[in-house]
């Protein structure tokens, strides 16, 4: 409890206030040893109380804290502050207005999302470009990390161009799902997002121009996988051209029947994929039918049947 006295203090007395030591230790005393509260928690009790009393912003008390530079590949608590040195891979729309920017930042070890958060005030990153950012704070949900920049953050750009270092994922399963989205669709001419009933996110309605794609969910019986397929990889896997499947949706009078062919030809059927690891998605390089299943088959089948055999024997 001294050690807490002491460190508060000394923080307070950096920002130009004299806090009695007697009234910090009567209040964590009572807190502590009173009510029972666990010794963090009465410490942050106890500074908020301060902050309040002497009117000093929470931010200014908590920022001349250095954190740890890591590397995005090895974030792997909930809840830790630390300091990135990453380029901004990807900005995704970014869907709720207490959110100002969303997307990818990576750095040699691979990438990790972010949010920035509206409330805090921070500068906007550009795709493309590298910074420091300093003080942001992890987090996990649906088992899944990533990194949240408030009000304590600190975006420093950098002049350095960082190599993000992608590793190649390989995932089999059986395709259970080809969502929508996926077949022909229609991209912004701007800014290349795919179009939702004719309107892109940000430019509103706009002459889109037509792409092919896959979007679709491999499932192994223990977890599943998101896979994306580009136009090339699409043509060349399920032999639909681009001007195929603008025929097929001009003679059904529908974009959909596109989708739906796809669907009859890939789901519940086995593969290998192989690609660049993007957040919950792989970018699918390579796919190939997965004949491990089968042979499975095989074994099980001749199994079954050479035992009437050994009976008879
Ligand atoms: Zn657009």
């Amino acid at each position: 409890m001294n050690e807490i006295t002491k460190q508060i203090e000394a923080r307070f007395l950096e920002l130009g206030v004299k806090v009695e030591t007697s009234e910090i230790d009567t209040k964590l005393d009572q807190l502590i040893n009173k009510f029972k509260v666990p010794p963090e928690e009465a410490r942050r009790n106890v500074v908020n109380y301060f902050l309040k009393k002497h009117n000093i912003p929470k931010s200014d008390f908590f920022t001349a804290r250095e954190t740890a530079q890591v590397k995005a590949s090895d974030i792997k608590e909930d809840g830790k502050w630390i300091t990135l040195r990453c380029k901004v891979v990807q900005l995704w729309d970014a869907n709720h207005e207490s959110l100002s920017q969303a997307g990818l930042l990576g750095d040699e070890s691979g990438t990790i999302a972010f949010k920035k958060w509206s409330k805090a005030n921070l500068p906007q990153v550009e795709e493309g470009k590298s910074y420091l950012f300093k003080n942001v704070v992890t987090s996990l949900w649906q088992e899944r990390f990533s990194v949240s920049l408030n009000k304590t953050s600190e975006i420093i750009p950098i002049a350095e161009n960082i190599e993000v270092g992608t590793t190649i994922t390989e995932f089999s399963g059986a395709i259970v799902d080809v969502q929508s989205g996926s077949g022909l669709i229609k991209r912004c001419p701007e800014c290349n997002r795919a179009l939702i009933k004719g309107a892109c996110g940000e430019h509103g309605k706009v002459e889109g121009k037509y792409d092919l794609r896959i979007k679709a969910v491999l499932d192994d019986g223990e977890k599943v996988q998101d896979i994306l397929m580009n136009r090339e990889i699409t043509e060349a896997f399920t032999g639909i051209t681009l001007d195929k499947a603008k025929e097929m949706a001009t003679e059904a009078l529908d974009q959909g029947v596109v989708l739906d062919v796809m669907k009859n030809m890939l789901v519940g059927r086995y593969y290998v994929v192989a690609g660049k690891k993007l957040d919950r998605f792989i970018l699918v390089d390579s796919i190939k039918p997965d004949v491990k299943p089968i042979e499975e088959d095989i074994t099980r089948i001749l199994a079954a049947t050479s035992m009437p055999f050994a009976v008879e024997a």
